[in-house]
């Protein structure tokens, strides 16, 4: 008797183990990952972001290039946008967070997303917290620049008009003075690049951005990587940076 009963309950558990088994197999966890880059304006979060999506295969969202995007086709938005840009200050989050939740419930980014200039502020990180799902495999990238350093590349940038791509006098000066090397297209300074812009996004930075740092950190999902190396070698603290997460 006492020993078909002990038979019964190691049934009845095998039963619920089994049970257990099948919901999870029929609804498996399948988190997206969400990379945050963060990092000072000029600290080279753009280059390195076309190098880690490529890597991770998953798209680069980059707000500063959805506003522009938006200011090059004239739209409502570009327009109410361009004037805080061109003053080196951020974009009120209301203009901010409908675009970016938008961007980021495309199909191409089911399985997740790299973002590049976003949060930027603590009512960002809180509002990016809420549309992420419990489970998101969440990894905050710090570039770690000295504003110093961000000055000189900043006034030193040169940036495509056709491509995007970027120049820089100091470091990196295309072969042809003007011109890019990728497309030939004119090379211009980006008006939030001039050096009295930076100095305002650099300030704007310390005082809205610089917190998240501590934010993300108290999450436990911080990466910081010194920025200021060649950006091969960014690049590999980086990998190693999501490889220990
Ligand atoms: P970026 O290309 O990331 O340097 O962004 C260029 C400019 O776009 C910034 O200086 C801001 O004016 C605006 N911007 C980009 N992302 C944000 C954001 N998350 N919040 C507010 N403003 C932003």
């Amino acid at each position: 008797m006492l020993l078909s009963l002990c038979l019964g309950v190691t049934s009845i558990g095998s039963f619920l183990l089994a049970n257990d088994t099948v919901s999870n197999n029929s609804t498996p966890k399948n988190p997206i990952k969400v990379v945050i880059l963060l990092g000072p304006p000029g600290s080279g979060k753009g280059t390195q972001a076309v190098r880690l999506t490529k890597e991770l295969g998953i798209p680069h969202i980059s707000t500063g290039d959805l506003f522009r995007e938006n200011i090059s086709q004239n739209t409502d938005l570009g327009k109410r946008a361009k004037a805080f840009m061109n003053e080196g200050k951020l974009v009120p989050d209301e203009l901010v967070l409908d675009m970016l939740f938008d961007r980021v419930s495309r199909s191409d980014c089911a399985k997740g997303y790299l973002l590049d200039g976003f949060p930027r502020t603590l009512p960002q990180a809180g509002a990016l917290n809420k549309h992420l799902a419990a489970d998101t495999d969440l990894i905050v990238l710090n570039l770690d620049v000295p504003d110093s350093v961000i000055v000189k590349r900043a006034e030193g940038r040169l940036t495509c008009k056709v491509c995007g791509n970027v120049h820089n006098r100091y470091f990196s000066p295309p072969e042809k003075e003007g011109v890019c090397d990728a497309c030939q297209g004119e090379l211009i300074q980006r008006p939030d690049d001039r050096t009295e812009v930076v100095q305002e996004r650099l300030r704007v930075y310390h005082e809205q951005t610089q917190p998240l740092v501590e934010y993300y950190k108290k999450k436990g999902v911080l990466k910081t990587v010194d920025g200021t190396k060649s950006p091969d070698d960014v690049f590999l603290s980086l990998k190693a940076g999501l490889k220990s997460s």
